[in-house]
Protein backbone atom coordinates (compact mmCIF):
# COMPACT_ATOMS: atom_id res chain seq x y z
CA UNK A 1 0.00 0.00 0.00
CA UNK A 2 1.66 3.45 -1.11
CA UNK A 3 2.32 5.88 1.67
CA UNK A 4 -0.07 8.52 0.99
CA UNK A 5 -3.40 6.13 1.32
CA UNK A 6 -2.00 4.40 4.77
CA UNK A 7 -2.33 8.54 6.45
CA UNK A 8 -6.02 8.76 6.35
CA UNK A 9 -6.15 4.72 7.22
CA UNK A 10 -3.59 5.14 10.03
CA UNK A 11 -5.64 7.79 11.51
CA UNK A 12 -8.99 5.88 11.03
CA UNK A 13 -6.85 2.97 13.10
CA UNK A 14 -5.97 5.45 15.88
CA UNK A 15 -9.88 6.17 16.03
CA UNK A 16 -10.30 2.73 16.10
CA UNK A 17 -8.05 2.55 19.47
CA UNK A 18 -8.94 5.43 21.37
CA UNK A 19 -12.60 4.32 20.83
CA UNK A 20 -11.46 0.46 22.03
CA UNK A 21 -9.82 2.05 25.31
CA UNK A 22 -13.25 4.04 25.56
CA UNK A 23 -15.40 1.21 25.19
CA UNK A 24 -13.34 -1.11 27.68
CA UNK A 25 -13.37 1.92 30.23
CA UNK A 26 -16.84 2.62 30.33
CA UNK A 27 -17.44 -1.12 30.31
CA UNK A 28 -15.16 -1.39 33.46
CA UNK A 29 -17.17 1.62 35.07
CA UNK A 30 -19.99 -0.63 34.63
CA UNK A 31 -19.34 -3.81 35.44
CA UNK A 32 -17.69 -1.75 39.05
CA UNK A 33 -21.40 -1.60 39.65
CA UNK A 34 -21.44 2.14 41.00
CA UNK A 35 -23.18 3.60 38.77
CA UNK A 36 -26.77 2.60 38.37
CA UNK A 37 -28.31 5.76 37.33
CA UNK A 38 -26.40 6.27 34.55
CA UNK A 39 -25.98 2.42 33.73
CA UNK A 40 -28.00 2.62 30.75
CA UNK A 41 -26.68 5.91 28.96
CA UNK A 42 -22.94 4.09 29.19
CA UNK A 43 -24.17 0.95 27.79
CA UNK A 44 -25.45 3.14 25.16
CA UNK A 45 -21.49 4.59 24.61
CA UNK A 46 -20.10 0.87 24.96
CA UNK A 47 -22.42 -0.16 21.88
CA UNK A 48 -22.22 2.99 20.34
CA UNK A 49 -18.27 2.88 20.34
CA UNK A 50 -18.16 -0.90 19.59
CA UNK A 51 -20.41 0.07 16.78
CA UNK A 52 -18.16 2.51 15.06
CA UNK A 53 -14.82 0.48 15.72
CA UNK A 54 -16.64 -2.26 13.86
CA UNK A 55 -17.45 -0.07 10.80
CA UNK A 56 -13.70 1.30 10.75
CA UNK A 57 -12.78 -2.95 10.51
CA UNK A 58 -14.99 -2.60 7.51
CA UNK A 59 -13.47 0.29 5.87
CA UNK A 60 -9.74 -0.61 6.83
CA UNK A 61 -10.48 -4.04 5.76
CA UNK A 62 -11.99 -4.44 2.48
CA UNK A 63 -9.28 -1.73 1.48
CA UNK A 64 -6.82 -3.99 2.30
CA UNK A 65 -8.56 -6.57 0.72
CA UNK A 66 -9.19 -4.43 -2.39
CA UNK A 67 -5.74 -3.29 -2.72
CA UNK A 68 -4.20 -6.99 -2.54
CA UNK A 69 -7.14 -8.54 -4.44
CA UNK A 70 -7.13 -8.78 -8.18
CA UNK A 71 -11.35 -9.20 -8.25
CA UNK A 72 -13.20 -5.52 -9.08
CA UNK A 73 -15.98 -4.93 -6.30
CA UNK A 74 -18.65 -2.66 -7.06
CA UNK A 75 -20.49 -3.37 -3.67
CA UNK A 76 -17.18 -2.95 -1.64
CA UNK A 77 -15.53 -0.39 -3.62
CA UNK A 78 -18.76 2.16 -2.65
CA UNK A 79 -19.05 0.78 1.14
CA UNK A 80 -15.39 2.10 1.70
CA UNK A 81 -15.92 5.26 -0.27
CA UNK A 82 -19.68 5.79 1.75
CA UNK A 83 -16.96 4.63 5.26
CA UNK A 84 -14.56 7.16 4.28
CA UNK A 85 -16.76 9.56 3.72
CA UNK A 86 -18.70 9.01 7.44
CA UNK A 87 -14.91 9.40 9.28
CA UNK A 88 -13.94 12.32 7.04
CA UNK A 89 -14.78 14.60 9.10
CA UNK A 90 -13.42 12.94 12.55
CA UNK A 91 -9.84 12.33 10.52
CA UNK A 92 -9.67 15.81 9.75
CA UNK A 93 -10.34 16.57 13.58
CA UNK A 94 -7.91 14.32 14.76
CA UNK A 95 -5.62 15.66 12.60
CA UNK A 96 -5.64 18.82 13.44
CA UNK A 97 -5.30 18.02 17.58
CA UNK A 98 -2.19 16.53 16.35
CA UNK A 99 -1.53 18.84 13.87
CA UNK A 100 -0.64 17.24 11.33
CA UNK A 101 -1.01 18.80 8.03
CA UNK A 102 -4.04 19.28 6.48
CA UNK A 103 -2.89 18.47 3.12
CA UNK A 104 -1.68 15.47 3.22
CA UNK A 105 -4.73 13.98 5.16
CA UNK A 106 -6.42 15.46 1.78
CA UNK A 107 -4.15 13.88 -0.67
CA UNK A 108 -4.64 10.34 0.98
CA UNK A 109 -8.22 10.62 0.92
CA UNK A 110 -7.95 11.74 -2.87
CA UNK A 111 -5.18 8.65 -3.17
CA UNK A 112 -7.94 6.35 -1.79
CA UNK A 113 -10.61 7.60 -3.72
CA UNK A 114 -8.49 7.54 -7.44
CA UNK A 115 -7.63 3.86 -6.26
CA UNK A 116 -11.20 2.55 -6.04
CA UNK A 117 -11.85 4.58 -9.24
CA UNK A 118 -9.49 2.67 -11.09
CA UNK A 119 -10.40 -0.64 -9.54
CA UNK A 120 -13.71 -0.15 -11.41
CA UNK A 121 -13.16 1.44 -14.58
CA UNK A 122 -15.55 0.86 -17.20
CA UNK A 123 -15.93 1.85 -20.85
CA UNK A 124 -17.17 6.03 -21.37
CA UNK A 125 -18.58 7.49 -24.93
CA UNK A 126 -16.80 10.46 -24.97
CA UNK A 127 -19.80 12.50 -24.56
CA UNK A 128 -20.65 11.12 -20.90
CA UNK A 129 -16.96 12.39 -19.97
CA UNK A 130 -16.85 15.73 -18.01
CA UNK A 131 -13.44 17.19 -17.57
CA UNK A 132 -13.62 20.01 -15.08
CA UNK A 133 -11.14 22.54 -14.31
CA UNK A 134 -10.83 25.29 -11.80
CA UNK A 135 -10.80 28.69 -13.18
CA UNK A 136 -7.31 29.62 -11.75
CA UNK A 137 -5.51 27.33 -14.33
CA UNK A 138 -6.51 29.88 -16.48
CA UNK A 139 -3.61 32.50 -17.33
CA UNK A 140 -4.48 35.81 -15.09
CA UNK A 141 -3.98 38.40 -17.42
CA UNK A 142 -5.79 36.53 -20.59
CA UNK A 143 -9.19 38.65 -21.35
CA UNK A 144 -11.39 35.91 -22.77
CA UNK A 145 -14.20 34.57 -20.35
CA UNK A 146 -13.92 31.24 -20.68
CA UNK A 147 -15.70 29.87 -17.61
CA UNK A 148 -18.61 27.63 -18.41
CA UNK A 149 -17.80 28.20 -22.40
CA UNK A 150 -14.41 27.04 -22.86
CA UNK A 151 -14.70 27.70 -26.66
CA UNK A 152 -14.00 31.09 -26.18
CA UNK A 153 -10.42 30.54 -25.29
CA UNK A 154 -7.83 31.54 -28.34
CA UNK A 155 -5.49 29.54 -28.09
CA UNK A 156 -2.61 31.62 -27.73
CA UNK A 157 -0.96 28.77 -25.53
CA UNK A 158 -0.67 31.05 -22.69
CA UNK A 159 -1.84 28.56 -20.34
CA UNK A 160 -3.13 25.04 -20.42
CA UNK A 161 -6.69 25.92 -20.92
CA UNK A 162 -4.99 25.52 -24.43
CA UNK A 163 -4.46 21.95 -23.72
CA UNK A 164 -7.15 21.35 -22.03
CA UNK A 165 -9.31 22.30 -25.92
CA UNK A 166 -7.01 19.63 -27.50
CA UNK A 167 -8.48 16.97 -25.32
CA UNK A 168 -12.12 18.34 -26.27
CA UNK A 169 -11.30 18.13 -30.15
CA UNK A 170 -9.42 15.18 -30.16
CA UNK A 171 -11.12 12.78 -27.95
CA UNK A 172 -15.06 14.38 -28.06
CA UNK A 173 -15.08 14.54 -24.00
CA UNK A 174 -16.83 17.50 -22.33
CA UNK A 175 -14.46 20.31 -20.95
CA UNK A 176 -15.84 23.03 -18.31
CA UNK A 177 -14.02 25.59 -16.35
CA UNK A 178 -15.92 26.39 -12.85
CA UNK A 179 -15.53 29.18 -10.88
CA UNK A 180 -16.94 27.48 -7.73
CA UNK A 181 -18.87 24.76 -6.25
CA UNK A 182 -21.95 26.42 -7.77
CA UNK A 183 -21.28 26.61 -11.24
CA UNK A 184 -19.38 23.57 -11.00
CA UNK A 185 -22.80 21.50 -9.71
CA UNK A 186 -24.89 23.53 -12.35
CA UNK A 187 -22.27 22.57 -14.80
CA UNK A 188 -22.98 18.91 -13.69
CA UNK A 189 -26.73 19.36 -14.22
CA UNK A 190 -26.39 20.65 -17.13
CA UNK A 191 -23.90 17.93 -18.98
CA UNK A 192 -24.89 15.13 -17.09
CA UNK A 193 -21.40 13.06 -17.32
CA UNK A 194 -21.49 9.70 -16.20
CA UNK A 195 -18.07 10.28 -15.22
CA UNK A 196 -15.90 13.20 -14.12
CA UNK A 197 -12.09 14.18 -14.23
CA UNK A 198 -11.75 16.84 -11.61
CA UNK A 199 -8.91 19.20 -11.46
CA UNK A 200 -8.49 21.42 -8.11
CA UNK A 201 -6.67 21.65 -5.11
CA UNK A 202 -7.11 19.45 -2.20
CA UNK A 203 -10.11 20.96 -0.21
CA UNK A 204 -11.72 21.87 -3.04
CA UNK A 205 -11.45 17.90 -4.59
CA UNK A 206 -12.25 16.55 -1.15
CA UNK A 207 -15.68 18.14 -0.69
CA UNK A 208 -16.53 18.28 -4.15
CA UNK A 209 -15.76 13.85 -4.41
CA UNK A 210 -17.90 13.83 -0.93
CA UNK A 211 -20.63 15.92 -2.50
CA UNK A 212 -20.82 14.27 -5.52
CA UNK A 213 -22.04 10.52 -5.05
CA UNK A 214 -23.48 9.67 -7.48
CA UNK A 215 -21.11 9.79 -10.44
CA UNK A 216 -17.43 8.51 -10.40
CA UNK A 217 -14.60 11.58 -9.72
CA UNK A 218 -11.28 10.81 -10.30
CA UNK A 219 -9.57 13.41 -8.66
CA UNK A 220 -5.91 15.53 -10.13
CA UNK A 221 -4.36 17.85 -7.29
CA UNK A 222 -3.34 21.16 -9.35
CA UNK A 223 0.00 22.41 -9.49
CA UNK A 224 0.55 26.15 -7.92
CA UNK A 225 4.14 27.16 -8.27
CA UNK A 226 2.85 30.93 -7.81
CA UNK A 227 0.64 30.15 -4.87
CA UNK A 228 -2.91 29.09 -4.45
CA UNK A 229 -5.84 30.15 -6.82
CA UNK A 230 -3.24 32.33 -8.92
CA UNK A 231 -2.31 30.91 -12.50
CA UNK A 232 -2.17 27.25 -11.61
CA UNK A 233 -1.21 24.52 -13.32
CA UNK A 234 -1.91 20.74 -13.85
CA UNK A 235 -0.19 17.69 -15.48
CA UNK A 236 -2.17 17.54 -18.45
CA UNK A 237 -0.09 13.89 -19.13
CA UNK A 238 -2.45 12.81 -16.05
CA UNK A 239 -5.29 13.65 -17.91
CA UNK A 240 -4.52 12.33 -21.17
CA UNK A 241 -3.62 8.87 -19.16
CA UNK A 242 -7.10 9.21 -17.21
CA UNK A 243 -8.76 9.71 -20.86
CA UNK A 244 -7.95 7.02 -22.33
CA UNK A 245 -8.38 4.49 -19.66
CA UNK A 246 -12.50 5.85 -19.61
CA UNK A 247 -12.55 5.58 -22.93
CA UNK A 248 -11.37 2.12 -23.35
CA UNK A 249 -12.23 0.44 -20.36
CA UNK A 250 -9.17 0.74 -18.32
S1 LIG B 1 -4.79 29.72 -23.87
FE1 LIG B 1 -6.87 30.55 -23.99
S2 LIG B 1 -7.47 30.93 -21.91
FE2 LIG B 1 -5.25 30.66 -21.87
S3 LIG B 1 -4.47 32.75 -22.05
FE3 LIG B 1 -4.62 31.96 -24.13
S4 LIG B 1 -6.65 32.59 -24.86
FE4 LIG B 1 -6.63 32.83 -22.64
Amino acid sequence: MKGKKRIFLGIMIGVFSVLGVIALSLAYIIGKGRVEFYRYLLLVLVFGALFLMALIVIAVGATIYIVFSNKPSKFLNSLIANLLDIFYPVVILIARIFNLKIERVEQSYIEIKNFLFNKSIKKYNPQDVLILAPHCIQYSGCKFKVTYNIDNCKRCGKCQINDLVNFKEKYGVNVAVATGGTLARKVIKDIKPKVIIAIACERDLTSGMQEVKKIPVYGIINERPNGPCFNTRVDVSKIEETIKKLLNGG
